[in-house]
C-alpha cells in the first residue's frame, strides 16, 4: 500500500556531523570520491528508511553504529541501484558470531545429519542478513585484511537476484559469459590446490592466494572475492586478475586502491 508514495517521498537525510564521523570509521568511504561519497550517502538514507536493522541477543545499537551498518550494506551497490537490495527487509545484529543448527537429509541412505555451525554471517533466500557485531568492527578495525563480512552477505543477495545462487548477479548474456570465463577457471584452480593436499592437513590460509574458504561452492567463491576488491584489491588483482577486472567492472573501481580523502 502506499508504494508509490514511499518511492516519490525522500528519506530523512543524514545529519552532517555523523556523516563525517562516519567517513572517518570506514577505510574504503574514507578514500571514496566526492562523487560516489555523495552516491553512497543517498543509499544509506534509503537504507536507513526502508530497512529494519535489529540488534538481537542484548546487543545495542546506537544511531552511529546504525549508520555504519547501512553504509557497509551500501558500498557494494554505488555503481548499481537502490533496488539491487529489494527481496528482503530486515539486517539481524548479533554481539558476536552466532549458533546455527544445520540438517542434512541424505536422499541415499536416509541418513539425517544435524550440526551446529558458528557463523559470522548469513544471508536466507528472500530472507534477513545476519551478521555478528564483533566481526563487523572487527573488519573496520582492520580494513586491509581481505574479510569484510558484510561485503561478503551482501554479495550473496546480489548473487540471487535472478533467482539462482550460483557465483553470478545478474548480468546480460555477453557479460555474464565473461564474468563466467573469469570466475570459473579461478575457482576450479582453487579447488584444486586444495583437493592437492594431503588427506586430513587443514589448508593454511597464508598459503592460498585468497580465503581458502572461497573454494566452499561458486556463491562463496563470489563472495569472498568481493570481499578482497573491498578491502584488499591489489591482492585480488596480483593473484587472480581476470577476477579482479570482472568485479571492478561490476562494484566499479575499489576505493582502497586510491589516498585518503580525510
Ligand atoms: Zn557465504
Amino acid at each position: 500500500m502506499f508504494a508509490w508514495l514511499q518511492r516519490r517521498s525522500a528519506p530523512p537525510p543524514i545529519d552532517e556531523e555523523r556523516w563525517q564521523r562516519l567517513r572517518r570509521r570506514i577505510e574504503p568511504v574514507r578514500r571514496m570520491p566526492t562523487e560516489r561519497l555523495d552516491a553512497l550517502r543517498g543509499l544509506t538514507a534509503r537504507f536507513l528508511a526502508s530497512k529494519a536493522i535489529t540488534p538481537v541477543a542484548g546487543l545495542r545499537l546506537d544511531e552511529d553504529r546504525r549508520l555504519t551498518l547501512a553504509a557497509l550494506c551500501c558500498l557494494p551497490i554505488i555503481d548499481l541501484d537502490f533496488e539491487a537490495l529489494a527481496g528482503w527487509h530486515e539486517l539481524v545484529v548479533y554481539p558476536g558470531q552466532f549458533r546455527v543448527r544445520r540438517h542434512h537429509h541424505d536422499e541415499d541412505t536416509g541418513v539425517v545429519a544435524e550440526w551446529d555451525d558458528e557463523l559470522a554471517g548469513e544471508a536466507w533466500d528472500r530472507g534477513p542478513v545476519i551478521v555478528s557485531w564483533a566481526d563487523v568492527r572487527a573488519d573496520l578495525r582492520d580494513p586491509g585484511s581481505g574479510c569484510s563480512v558484510l561485503v561478503h552477505e551482501i554479495a550473496h543477495k546480489l548473487d540471487v537476484l535472478d533467482g539462482a545462487m550460483d557465483g553470478a548477479p545478474p548480468l546480460p548474456a555477453a557479460r555474464r559469459a565473461a564474468w563466467i570465463a573469469a570466475m570459473q577457471p579461478a575457482y576450479e584452480s582453487l579447488c584444486a590446490a586444495l583437493a592437492a593436499l594431503p588427506e586430513g592437513v587443514e589448508p593454511d590460509p597464508e598459503s592460498f592466494p585468497v580465503d581458502p574458504y572461497a573454494a566452499e561452492a561458486p556463491d562463496e567463491f563470489f563472495a569472498v572475492v568481493s570481499e578482497y576488491h573491498f578491502s584488499a584489491p591489489q591482492v585480488l588483482r596480483e593473484a587472480m586478475p581476470e577476477v579482479a577486472r570482472q568485479l571492478a567492472q561490476f562494484y566499479g573501481p575499489s576505493p582502497m586502491d586510491l589516498p585518503r580523502q580525510i
